[in-house]
């Protein structure tokens, strides 16, 4: 079944690329805002910036990069964007402290909202992570602030701010947590409409095919038989004449369940190819033409146990299918619809031969 899915989850080849991009493009923010910095810090504290950013924030954001190409590097991602992202807030946290003590020189704080704001949504962290950061960089700061008054008077302004920005954040990222959600759920339920036949919740025709192609090319690749069953009620029309479009709905998710008991393999793949004509394609039969043969006469005994009448049927009078089964290496084949159509001949004979009765070929 195709997979929808929204959620940024770094398994993809896409997603990789672009947060490789991210992280990198994160560094050149960095090696920038480094030189805008360097001609506002005092000269002599620009060494201990230079090393801050230079030796402790790059490396960081290197590391990430460098994890980043480790192959399950999705099942921890999430803990090592809050760790780098930390990281880097604590090294800012480290600036801001040493510069004030050094010479009292009040270094900005935006960094670290621009930080947890990149983690936030350009990593796609997940709030439940999102919440660690909030709490974490909130109480760094506000600890950072009571140890010294680095901003004057605006001292705690700037703490409630930090505190607030970085509330806002985690709860932005509660909504598009929320809303990936939703679209994931809807997207689920649309890809169900699409393959689905309503009535008898067996694959639609389309989907039916291209589920079929896949195994039909996977049983050619590796040398091994299939078989196509294509199955249609008997005098149907008539059945819907005497009793009804309702009775004959019953009667074709009937022959569904009949089609689920009997194909129970997971291999198996069964839809509705048209009205009342249902198709599947079944794998690796362990006792050849036996074991199909077994199937189709198991279809046609429940469709006798059941004695749903068809009075006004031209012949026999209880309701019932006709079963064409067509099997062998689909290299003979050439392509599924090529077995189709074989199916479909030996369905025809079935027919011709008096209806409720099965022809393999
Ligand atoms: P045969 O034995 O040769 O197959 O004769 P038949 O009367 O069954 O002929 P055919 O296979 O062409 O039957 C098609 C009929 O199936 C026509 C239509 O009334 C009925 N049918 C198709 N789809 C549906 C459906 O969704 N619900 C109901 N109730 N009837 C359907
Ligand atoms: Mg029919
Ligand atoms: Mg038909």
């Amino acid at each position: 079944m195709p997979q929808a899915s929204v959620d940024l989850n770094y398994t993809s080849p896409r997603d990789l690329l672009m947060l490789r991009l991210s992280i990198l493009m994160g560094g050149v923010l960095i090696v920038l805002f480094m030189i805008g910095d360097l001609k506002l810090v005092p000269e002599e504290v620009a060494g201990v910036y230079f090393n801050n950013r230079v030796f402790v924030q790059l490396p960081i954001l290197l590391a990430l990069f460098a994890l980043s190409f480790y192959r399950h590097f999705f099942r921890f991602s999430q803990s090592a964007f809050l760790l780098t992202i930390l990281g880097l807030t604590y090294a800012n946290y480290y600036l801001i402290h040493t510069l004030w003590e050094r010479v009292a020189f009040s270094f900005p704080y935006e960094g670290t909202l621009l930080y947890a704001f990149f983690g936030f949504f350009v990593f796609g962290m997940k709030f439940r992570f999102a919440l660690w950061l909030m709490f974490l960089s909130s109480f760094g700061f506000v600890w950072l602030m009571f140890l010294e008054p680095v901003y004057g008077d605006r001292t705690a302004m700037s703490a409630g701010f930090v505190v607030g920005s970085l509330f806002i954040g985690a709860i932005g990222r509660y909504r598009v947590d929320q809303l990936v959600g939703e679209i994931n759920k809807v997207n689920e339920r649309l890809v169900t409409l699409s393959t689905t036949d309503g009535l008898t919740e067996l694959l639609n025709r389309r989907a039916f095919m291209s589920e079929s192609e896949r195994l039909f090319a996977w049983q050619r690749r590796s040398g091994q038989s299939l078989a196509v069953f294509m199955i249609d009620l008997d005098h149907f029309k008539q059945f819907n004449d005497c009793y009804g479009h309702q009775e004959g709905d019953r009667a074709i998710r009937y022959q569904a369940d009949i089609l689920k008991k009997v194909f129970k393999r997971g291999t198996d793949i069964i839809g509705r190819y048209g009205g009342e004509e249902f198709i599947v394609v079944t794998a690796n039969q362990n006792q050849g033409e036996l074991e199909l043969e077994q199937q189709a006469a198991r279809i046609l005994a429940e469709w006798k146990n059941a004695a749903m009448p068809n009075e006004e049927s031209p012949g026999e009078k209880l309701l019932s299918c006709s079963i064409g089964v067509c099997h062998g290496q689909p290299e003979d084949f050439g392509s599924l619809e090529g077995m189709i159509q074989a199916a479909d001949q030996a369905l025809y004979l079935a027919k011709e031969r008096g209806r409720g009765t099965f022809v393999v070929v």
